[in-house]
């Protein structure tokens, strides 16, 4: 297979990411794999084998960023799938834990867009992965929903900008994947079951069916689309998000 492609894909080594970094291998992509986890992002690209390449960036450090792209040479595909969340009562949260969210999911979504639109040429594109959480609130996440929140319309923003120059700029706003990152909320009893109760197709989703909606964002066959912000959740955004503070308070009191 011809690899005429080539995709950075940020956060790559782990859940998503790495989910996304496969299929889009797999559709032809030469991927270089970056995260802040270096020693995670060499061992995944290790097993993509051959062209593949790993490195290291944080979002929220610029200078890496800026770093990986000029050693990743000509790009045609960025997708930043970096972030992590909190969960705290507003009124209790030190206001630097509400920063470290928003730096990794808000903040360095810009300077990866920044950069990103700075390297792409005509035909390119950026993905990023927001989430449900963009749109639908949940009490005691404050940071995570209003960082994504912040994403998502950044991501519409950026689509405006660069679209004269012909690059496409798209979220996916994922619901429950079980990843390593929601794997303690998963612990939570109550947790998952109350996220599939209000799904329509009842049940969580996988990081393949994310990195799904990533290959076709980044394909020819998306060639009109932009600025889109795709909620990807087996309908939940029908229906309400799972009462996390609740049963994380349950939990306390049991
Ligand atoms: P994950 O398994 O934890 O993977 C995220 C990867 O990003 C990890 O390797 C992580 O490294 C890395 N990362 C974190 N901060 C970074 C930074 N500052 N710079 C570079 N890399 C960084 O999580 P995931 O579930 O695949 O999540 C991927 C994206 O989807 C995130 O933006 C998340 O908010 C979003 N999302 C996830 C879900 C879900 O249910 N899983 C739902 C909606 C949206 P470390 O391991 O060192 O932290």
């Amino acid at each position: 297979m011809s690899m005429n492609r080539v995709a950075i894909i940020i956060g790559g080594a782990s859940g998503i990411g790495w989910a996304s970094a496969q299929a889009l291998a797999a559709d032809g992509c030469r991927i270089v794999l970056a995260d802040r986890d270096a020693d995670g992002a060499a061992a995944r690209a290790a097993e993509l084998g051959a062209p593949h390449t790993s490195a290291y960036a944080d979002v929220t450090d610029e200078d890496s960023v800026q770093k990986l792209f000029e050693t990743a040479g000509p790009v045609d595909i960025v997708l930043n799938c970096a972030g992590f969340s909190n969960v705290g009562l507003i009124a209790d949260m030190p206001v630097e834990d509400f920063r470290s969210v928003v730096d990794v999911c808000l903040n360095g979504g810009f300077i990866v867009a920044k950069h990103a639109g700075r390297n792409l040429p005509e035909g390119g594109v950026l993905v990023s992965i927001s989430s449900l959480n963009g749109r639908q609130p949940a009490a005691g996440m404050s940071a995570y929903c209003a960082a994504k929140a912040g994403l998502s319309m950044l991501t519409q923003v950026a689509a405006l900008e660069l679209g004269p120059r012909g690059i496409r700029v798209n979220a996916i706003a994922p619901g429950f994947v079980r990843t390593p990152l929601t794997e303690p909320a998963a612990m939570i009893p109550g947790v998952v079951e109350d996220y599939i109760d209000n799904t329509a197709l009842g049940r969580a989703g996988t990081p393949e069916d994310i990195a799904g909606a990533v290959v076709f964002l980044c394909s020819p066959q998306a060639s009109w689309l932009t600025g889109e912000v795709l909620d990807l959740n087996g309908g939940a955004h029908l229906k309400r998000y799972p009462d996390v503070l609740g049963h994380v308070m349950k939990l306390a009191q049991a």
